[in-house]
């Protein structure tokens, strides 16, 4: 059976002192799940040491929220695979919505992002997901399928994630029905069995990202396609991650 994945993703938010904080906290709290769920938070760059530092002694791992593809060189302000193997990182997130949205990723780029994280033996939790107006017009399933066939180009499967995370569903407070999320998590589960095989394809979790709270954490976890989730706002709070990792009916 995989672990549950439990992702805190920060994006702009905390300073070293509130992440050595809210990491010291964290850890009381989870000390019940600590062997059975796989947590992961993901603070901003100038955390991340701070953050490693503070999760030594527990089973916290640590995730960057980006990457860039080149390992050195001149290519300014970026921060290579390499660099945050070195801080710590096990994980990185690859292809969140926001970076599509405000920092023009497209999929050439974050399949290369992914390629070379992979490399330098950092799981990728790779997000993917529809806009309001895709599903509106019924392109879910046609937006999910580019997004893995150019994402996933030329990818091993061997520390993959998928995060399945609408885009409507983010940062809005509108959360995926837990049969929406299912519908969308059983095609993702087709299409990689389909290009990996039945062992590395139902190897990789896919997880689910999109107001993600300890109001809804229950019915999401309850759902057999849904491995995790990738919470954003209600990470930011110690006492509500704690709620969501402690989510009750665990599945292993
Ligand atoms: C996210 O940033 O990946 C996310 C899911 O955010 P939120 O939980 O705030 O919707």
């Amino acid at each position: 059976m995989k672990k549950p994945l439990v992702v805190a993703n920060w994006k702009l938010n905390k300073t070293t002192n509130e992440t050595r904080a809210f990491i010291e906290e964290l850890k009381s709290y989870i000390k019940d799940v600590e062997e059975s769920i796989e947590v992961v938070i993901a603070p901003p760059f100038t955390s991340l040491f701070t953050a490693h530092l503070a999760t030594k002694g527990s089973n916290i791992k640590l995730s960057a929220q980006n990457v860039f593809y080149e390992d050195k060189g001149a290519f300014t302000g970026e921060i290579s695979p390499s660099m945050l193997v070195d801080v710590g990182c096990s994980y990185v997130i690859v292809g969140h919505s926001e970076r599509r949205q405000y920092f023009f990723e497209t999929d050439e780029i974050i399949n290369r992002k992914i390629k070379s994280s992979l490399k330098h033996a950092l799981n990728v939790i790779f997000c993917i997901g529809e806009s309001l107006k895709e599903r509106e017009e019924g392109k879910t399933f046609e937006i999910l399928q580019r997004q893995l066939a150019d994402g996933l180009k030329e990818v091993t499967p061997k520390g993959l994630v998928i995060a399945y995370e609408p885009v409507w569903a983010i940062g809005t407070g509108k959360t995926a029905t837990p049969e929406q999320a299912e519908e969308a998590h059983m095609f993702i589960r087709e299409w990689l069995l389909s290009k990996y095989g039945v062992e590395d394809g139902n190897g990789i979790r896919v997880i689910y990202g999109g107001s993600v709270t300890p109001e809804n954490i229950d019915s999401l976890m309850a759902c057999h396609s849904i491995e995790g989730v990738l919470v954003g706002g209600a990470s930011l709070k110690v006492e509500s991650f704690a709620e969501i990792v402690n989510f009750k009916g665990r599945k292993n």
